[in-house]
């Protein structure tokens, strides 16, 4: 199973995940972007494990503070 992780106190909300790969990051109210459907693993981290990590690694290529993380196994 893959991973994909964010830290996402770091986020600097530039929308850069949610236009490379909208199926999977969307805009929060805060300004943030969210990791839909990702369990909030510890504090600001959050998890979503995947079988197919799809558009995740352009996300994680596009954020400019390197706060997405795809681990594939
Ligand atoms: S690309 Fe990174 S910094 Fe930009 S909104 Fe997404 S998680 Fe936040």
């Amino acid at each position: 199973m893959n991973k994909v992780i964010q830290e996402r106190d770091k986020c600097i909300g530039c929308g850069a995940c949610a236009s490379m790969c909208p199926k999977f990051w969307e805009m929060g109210e805060d300004g943030k972007a969210n990791l839909k459907g990702a369990t909030n693993a510890d504090n600001e981290k959050y998890e979503l494990e995947l079988e197919n990590v799809e558009c995740n690694n352009e996300a994680a290529d596009a954020c400019p503070v390197q706060c997405i993380a795809v681990s594939q196994e």
